[in-house]
């Protein structure tokens, strides 16, 4: 996750009615497969185990290759793409975009997208000594990973009736330890997400996007994005009602915060595709004290947490028509 971004936009409330994707309440709520939140806990375990998957790293390598593998094995097909970028300081990057695909003969379709590189440096950690070294990402990276694994998992074996992308880009935590200009947020920042939009096939249109970012912390809580509420009003508030509907409404809480530069902003702006965010966006605060220091680890994980989000997900997309 990058920095938050100060720039709260002028939000118009886009509440149109759709046709398209999740109906008015009440929601189905029974017959939905079940997310399983120790699975999901335990991948985060699995990415952490490479250590810091900071991209040009071995542990960077083996986790693509455990992602490809896993989402194989649940019978998705599978497309790696493979590039290059510049950091902000000049170092060349190659990147992984890792894009599964589960009923790939559908043509109303949905894609869910999360980060899965880690940071290379804990730039807000207390320890000066520590801000150089990059971070595990158990939260900021894995968390979101790990949650579209389990959703993967979970539907393929009880595939919905659309079909449903896995979007797993790199490069989007590489940014410099300070970003002003909005304009640099998009160079610095989302970086595998702008590679994938621009070069993503002209044809693919799925109905929405969604990211997952911070989804797994202790004491989590979602406030609902200023972007998201830009780009699909509609669909976020869903997502929220839901949420609170299967009782989670401590974590997904009546708040707007400002808007957030993640993935969703490069993938709206230049996939096209309009796309939301669930990130941890403690009112007042932005996120728990661990991001982008050496506490990013499994101590702050918390299963619930990454259940919650899971099951609510899993809900949204099964109430579409
Ligand atoms: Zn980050």
């Amino acid at each position: 996750m990058r920095f938050p971004a100060v720039i709260s936009m002028l939000t118009l409330s886009l509440l149109v009615a759709c046709n398209i994707g999740v109906p008015h309440q009440p929601y189905k709520l029974s017959g939905i497969p079940k997310f399983d939140k120790d699975s999901a806990y335990s991948f985060i375990e699995k990415q952490v185990s490479y250590g810091p998957r900071v991209p040009g790293s071995a542990a960077h390598d083996s986790c693509a290759l455990f992602l490809i593998s896993k989402l194989k094995s649940y019978g998705l097909t599978v497309d790696t793409q493979r590039f290059s970028a510049i950091r902000y300081d000049s170092l060349p990057l190659n990147g992984i975009n890792i894009f599964a695909s589960l009923n790939p003969e559908k043509k109303r379709r949905i894609l869910l997208f999360a980060h899965w590189d880690s940071r290379f440096m804990a730039e807000r950690d207390t320890d000066s000594l520590m801000r150089h070294r990059p971070i595990l990402g158990a939260n900021d990276g894995g968390s979101g990973t790990a949650v579209l694994l389990e959703l993967a998992r979970v539907m393929s074996k009880h595939p919905p009736k659309i079909g449903v992308d896995f979007l797993f880009l790199d490069l989007e935590d590489q940014g410099p330890v300070e970003t002003k200009a909005l304009l640099d947020f998009y160079k610095y920042w989302g970086l595998g997400a702008k590679y994938w939009a621009i070069h993503k096939p002209p044809a693919y249109k799925p109905l929405w996007g969604l990211e997952l970012d911070l989804v797994g912390a202790k004491k989590a809580k979602f406030s609902i994005e200023d972007y998201s509420l830009y780009y699909y009003g509609y669909l976020i508030k869903k997502i929220w009602e839901i949420g609170q509907t299967l009782g989670y409404d401590t974590l997904f809480v009546e708040y707007r915060s400002h808007g957030l530069f993640d993935d969703h902003v490069v993938i709206n702006e230049y996939a096209h595709i309009r796309s939301v965010l669930i990130i941890e966006n403690l009112p007042h605060k932005y996120f728990g004290s661990y991001w982008h220091t050496q506490q990013d680890n499994l101590q702050i994980i918390d299963s619930n947490v990454l259940g919650a989000v899971g099951q609510t997900v899993l809900t949204t997309i099964y109430n579409i028509r």
